[in-house]
This record gives structure tokens, C-alpha cells and sequence, in this order.
């Protein structure tokens, strides 16, 4: 359980689950070589991978390539289950930023093999997130800047207007699978510039509206 700032106090989040979507930047898809989806693409993140701001990720010793992704988060405030996109944004509580921290070598891996990415993408501190949650009435989650640093050099930008599939469509689409229950995240994807993490490493994980993440680096030891 993570707790952060919200306007007049502080929210614990407890997720029950992290839904995260892939290939939805056009350009991230493309730099991996992947296809453009006809449908979003899901997979879940565990709640043991999450860590609050200025904290550290630790490099796991089973991979030799940790890249960073950063993202908006959606942090669901009712159940939802079989939600129409027309009503989707009435489950909403807020938004926080999020790193979809991913373990390359091992995804690459089972992407060959055609298994599952929970390896790649499961690792404790593999899902900061903060710095604080901004009330879905605060911002516009279609139209916000969205970046990430390492070590003050700049890695990702863009722009959450780029999403393929939007907030309204990804909440129909898991709550047809899967209920969200409150404090329940959805990582909505990762803007093209993705690249790898080094012991020591600085990252700093920008979304408009909300704030600036910092979280350190460290090699497992
Ligand atoms: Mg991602």
C-alpha cells in the first residue's frame, strides 16, 4: 500500500491489481517492432512491484536489460464491471504518473518463445508511482505533456493525446474481462524513447498537471 498527496490530504492506494496496456503510442510500437493493435493490448502487473516517490528501483540480477516506460495512470475510484465507454469516466478517482519498468532481455525472450510477460514485467519496484494523484476533475487526461529523464537527459516525450486507444475505450474493454475494484490502476502505455536503466541512474517522470516522479536506481546486491 503506497500512500500519496491529493488535493486537502493524502490517499492510500491499494490496488487489487495493475492493468497495463502495450503498443498504445503508435511510435513505441514501432520501435519495437510490433504491430499496430486492433484491440488493446493487456497484461498485469503484480501489486508487490508497486513503490512510492523518492524511493529505488532495484535492478533485478536475472536481467542485464531494465528499460524505464513512463505513463499516466488511471486510478479507479468504484467498481467497474461491464462499464460502457460512454459512462467509463464516472469510475475515476485520478491520475498519478507511473513507470511500466520492464525487464527487455526477458520480455524479448518471451516474446519468442510466445509466453507470458510476467516475468519481464512482474519484479518487486517494477511500478513507482507518484508523486501525488490529481482528482479526475483537475486535468484533462486526452491532451498532457508527458516525459522522462535519466540523469537529466531527456528520454521520452510526448503526449497522452497520442494514446491509439483512450481512457473511455481501455475502461470498457477490462471491465468486460476482469471487475476493477477501487484503487485499482491502469497503466495506459508508454510514448516512444524507451531505453535502458544503470546502477546509479536518476529518473525523473514528468505529466503535465500532475508532477514530477524521482526515483533512484541500484543494481540488486
Ligand atoms: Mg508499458
Amino acid at each position: 500500500m503506497i500512500r500519496l498527496p491529493v488535493k486537502n490530504g493524502e490517499v492510500a492506494i491499494e490496488p487489487t491489481k495493475i492493468v497495463a496496456i502495450g503498443r498504445n503510442y503508435a511510435r513505441h510500437a514501432e520501435e519495437m517492432g510490433s504491430e499496430i493493435p486492433g484491440e488493446p493490448v493487456i497484461f498485469l502487473k503484480p501489486p508487490s512491484s508497486l513503490i512510492g516517490p523518492d524511493s529505488t528501483i532495484i535492478l533485478p540480477g536475472m536481467s542485464k536489460r531494465v528499460e524505464h516506460e513512463v505513463e499516466l495512470a488511471v486510478i479507479i475510484g468504484k467498481r467497474a464491471k461491464r462499464v460502457s465507454a460512454e459512462n467509463a469516466m464516472d469510475y475515476v478517482y485520478g491520475y498519478t504518473v507511473i513507470l511500466d519498468i520492464t525487464a527487455r532481455d526477458l520480455q524479448a525472450e518471451a516474446k519468442r518463445k510466445g509466453l507470458p510477460w510476467s516475468t519481464a514485467k512482474g519484479f518487486d519496484t517494477f511500478a513507482p508511482v507518484g508523486p501525488r494523484v490529481a482528482l479526475r476533475d483537475e486535468l484533462d487526461p486526452g491532451n498532457l505533456e508527458i516525459w522522462l529523464r535519466v540523469n537529466g537527459e531527456m528520454r521520452q516525450r510526448g503526449n497522452t493525446g497520442e494514446m491509439l486507444f483512450k481512457i473511455p475505450r481501455l475502461i470498457e474493454y477490462i471491465s468486460a474481462i476482469m471487475t476493477l475494484e477501487p484503487g485499482d490502476i491502469i497503466a495506459t502505455g508508454t510514448p516512444s524513447g524507451v531505453g535502458p536503466l544503470e546502477h546509479g541512474d536518476v529518473i525523473e517522470a514528468h505529466i503535465e498537471g500532475i508532477g514530477t516522479l524521482v526515483e533512484r536506481v541500484m543494481r540488486e546486491s
